[in-house]
């Protein structure tokens, strides 16, 4: 048994999520699409969090920690998913949201307002900032006696990573099952700790299929700086080679559009589409964005018709109510 197999993990996700078939979407776009269902693991309304937090918290607990702290956008997965755990752990939560205090509390910023959460708006659109921030409330709350336990932005650490490698034993089992060789995976990269852990799963695992990742925020270049240093980091700290070689990292900025937790036209009009399609939804600062790119990527034949897709559905849904407004303000197919 390798370190990996015996991490402390805290249960939290509702794990295998399922494989799924998407027929007419398939149909649609000329190639089989096969949907990794992240956005059911379960536990405070799902998304790919849930399998990190799994790690972090067990962490947090062998540490004593009475206290999380993370950081986030304010329609933050992440944010809403730590501070549910927090909760379920009987813990204290405090979030720091980049940029101002917005003016509606809804999406997930409502159910964070609804566990009590803490919240502290660091002002700045500066992500460097955003965790100087993160560390003076931490060390604040040190003073005040309590012991916190700090999740970077994401969860993107070497245990956050780790959580995608086991998910991707789970992935390449039910593609046995139902005997699919995939040409490639799709995912949305943020933090880029799923893309590395996906990535350092292909390696653990010996499989061979390519990851493609969409960054909905950072460009391609930091995005590759960060999924390099993390599988590296994580190889090292689960002394296990995950050799990885620079075509392996694949990083597509096309997509961001305006910016991070802005939403695109594109992305919206591929949410809609897939809703109307499959009855399934994407976000729109994730997997909407990241659909958008595919369906892109197909037309232009980069990912040629009959190829088979993994697109793997990381969440966020809940954070679509926050941007109700984008998708009123765009004409309807
Ligand atoms: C956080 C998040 C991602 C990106 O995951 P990272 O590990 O931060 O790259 C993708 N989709 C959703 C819905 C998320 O909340």
């Amino acid at each position: 048994m390798s370190r990996l197999e015996s991490l402390p993990r805290y249960p939290l996700a509702a794990l295998p999520t399922p494989l799924e078939e998407a027929p007419r979407l398939s149909k649609e776009l000329g190639i089989r699409v096969l949907v990794k269902r992240d956005d059911l693991t379960g536990f405070a309304l799902g998304g790919n969090k849930a399998r990190k937090l799994e790690f972090l918290l067990a962490d947090a607990l062998a540490q004593g920690a009475d206290t999380l702290v993370t950081g986030g956008g304010a329609q933050s997965n992440h944010a809403r998913m730590t501070a549910a755990a927090a909760r379920k752990l009987g813990m204290e939560i405090s979030i720091v949201f980049f940029g101002p205090r917005p003016p509606q509390v809804n999406g997930n910023l409502l159910l964070d307002d609804l566990m009590g959460a803490e919240m502290v708006y660091a002002n700045t659109d500066d992500k460097v900032e955003t965790d100087r921030v993160v560390e003076r409330v931490t060390q604040e709350l040190r003073e005040r006696g309590r012991k916190p336990y700090l999740i970077p932005v994401g969860g993107s650490t070497v245990l956050g990573a780790s959580s995608y490698i086991l998910a991707v034993g789970e992935l390449l089992e039910q593609l046995k099952e139902a005997k699919a060789q995939p040409d490639y995976v799709f995912i949305s990269t943020g933090s880029c700790g799923t893309h590395a852990g996906i990535l350092a799963g292909m390696k653990y695992y010996g499989a061979q299929i390519p990851v493609y990742g969409i960054t909905v925020s950072r460009d391609k270049a930091q995005c590759g700086q960060r999924i390099r240093d993390l599988v590296a980091r994580t190889s090292e700290f689960l002394d296990c080679p995950l050799p990885l070689a620079p075509e392996d990292i694949v990083v597509d900025d096309h997509y961001i559009g305006p910016g991070y937790a802005i939403p695109t036209p594109e992305g919206n009009a591929a949410i809609r589409k897939v809703a109307q399609l499959e009855g399934l939804f994407l976000d729109p600062v994730y997997t909407g964005k990241t659909m958008a790119g595919l369906m892109d990527l197909v037309r232009r034949g980069s990912v040629p018709r009959g190829s088979t897709v993994v697109f793997w559905h990381t969440g966020g849904v809940p954070g679509m109510f926050g941007f109700a407004s984008s998708f009123m303000s765009q004409a309807k197919e």
